[in-house]
């Protein structure tokens, strides 16, 4: 199951937390009692902390447990409490359907993947992830999502959302690679792009239907039909365009990229995040830092997609199960060289049901194995993630001024990162949908 708990981890923490009504309600004036803050900062932890909250914003962090007049207490003095955290590669309204994908995708609705998406952005939630980053699904069923969660709705994480990736004929992203040409979409072209002048018309269209920034395809990819990883399918002054039209509506750009190439040409060329990365070397590197360019590597879709190819290469698209036992191995080497060169590292798992939505923090042990330190693994899920958004202001640390977005586990994240996947307590905007290891509320 997605949310698993730890049953002791659960009953320490049940007694100790305080809740108000039977659901999240208005949280007015709050306090929360830390037994130890890891901000989200990079700072060194600190212990016996309150965290005060009004209505949806931490309004101040004080040394101690302090209890104001007529402030609800929460009491995590025996937790470890960190900022919510943040996924920057996910796709909600994208699930695993065992077996042929292509069937799958054959015979699925863009209705039956929103209504399966509202279970699993409460899945993301209340694992922890109060924010996510969606780099790529239908536009209006992640806009409309990202609207209803906002609303308060249904409970969900905070979204920024991409809408539908931009890619070439032919490239990953193309719906229609590697089937029967003369079955067609409505939609299955909007995004396809092979002309600065379609980039631009593709960009502000994206724009127009609310999305917040632009994801782009300029190598092949793992999941797709026939395109080869290693390759630069767009054309320098098509991934040009696209990074200076969204660059010129306020919007960011992350990239899809496996091959050297692709990687070293998007980041010369301006865009924001490499996502993947997988083929990048020394000289990619001292790109990244020279543009100050964001690595989202996705350890966890590499290591489900391996072992899925190994075991049951009969649920990926053709091509896929070979193409992921020659990528894979290489990602885990390319972290570790790119975190030793001293690239920025973004939190990003690619949740889009190799692994499950709500399992986003099985990326942390894998970012640790990579070479990462703990506290830097918790550090690209909370201010580096919120810094690659865009919105260091509102999420992303314990900080006075930025949401409540507050989570707790019962152990040392420090000592053993792999805490982090047993969240007990979760708070979105001053409103608590978790606590002692349990959903609050619907
Ligand atoms: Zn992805």
């Amino acid at each position: 199951m997605a949310l698993r708990t730890t049953m002791m981890a659960a009953a320490a923490l049940a007694a100790l937390v305080v809740v108000g009504a039977a659901g999240p309600a208005a949280a007015g004036d709050v306090v929360i009692h830390a037994g130890r803050l890891i901000d989200g900062t990079g700072k060194a932890p600190r212990a016996q902390v309150s965290i005060l909250i009004h209505d949806d914003r931490i309004t101040g962090v004080q040394a101690g447990y302090v209890a104001p007049a007529g402030a609800e207490v929460i009491d995590l003095s025996n937790a470890t409490v960190l900022p919510g955290l943040i996924d920057d590669h996910v796709h909600i309204t994208m699930a695993f359907h065992k077996g042929d994908p292509i069937h799958t995708a054959m015979t699925r609705t863009n209705y039956d993947d929103a209504i399966e998406a509202t279970g699993d952005a409460r899945n993301t939630l209340l694992a922890g992830f109060t924010t996510i980053r969606d780099v790529g699904g239908e536009t209006e069923v992640v806009v409309a999502l990202k609207r209803a969660i906002a609303a308060g709705v249904i409970p969900g994480p905070r979204m920024w959302v991409a809408g539908t990736p931009l890619g070439p004929t032919g490239g990953h992203g193309d719906a229609a690679n590697g089937l029967d040409p003369e079955l067609n979409h409505p939609h299955w072209t909007d995004n396809l792009i092979d002309s600065p002048e379609a980039a631009r018309r593709t960009v502000r269209t994206l724009r127009r239907k609310g999305v917040d920034l632009i994801k782009i395809m300029p190598s092949g990819g793992v999941m797709s039909i026939g395109d080869d990883p290693r390759l630069q399918l767009m054309e320098d002054d098509e991934i040009k365009a696209v990074i200076e039209t969204a660059h010129s509506l306020g919007m960011r750009v992350a990239a899809h990229a496996h091959g050297k190439q692709a990687i070293d040409h998007t980041i010369a060329l301006g865009v924001d995040s490499i996502e993947h990365g997988t083929y990048g070397d020394a000289e990619s590197y001292k790109l990244f830092k020279a543009h100050g360019t964001y690595l989202v590597p996705t350890m966890l879709v590499g290591e489900k997609v391996y072992e899925h190819a190994k075991t049951h290469p009969e649920d990926l698209n053709p091509s896929t199960a070979q193409k992921a036992i020659e990528t894979v191995p290489r990602m885990l080497q390319n972290l570790h060289d790119a975190h030793a060169a001293g690239v920025k590292i973004a939190f990003g798992t690619d949740t889009f049901g190799m692994s499950n939505h709500g399992e986003n923090a099985q990326e942390f042990a894998l970012l640790v194995k990579a070479g990462m330190s703990p506290m830097e693994a918790i550090e690209a899920a909370t201010w580096n993630a919120a810094d690659l958004i865009g919105d260091t202001a509102d999420i992303g640390t314990v900080q006075a001024g930025r949401y409540a977005d507050v989570i707790a586990v019962a152990g040392d994240p420090l000592a053993d990162v792999t805490v982090l996947e047993h969240v007990q307590f979760v708070m979105k905007g001053g409103k608590v949908y978790k606590a002692g290891g349990r959903a609050v509320g619907p």
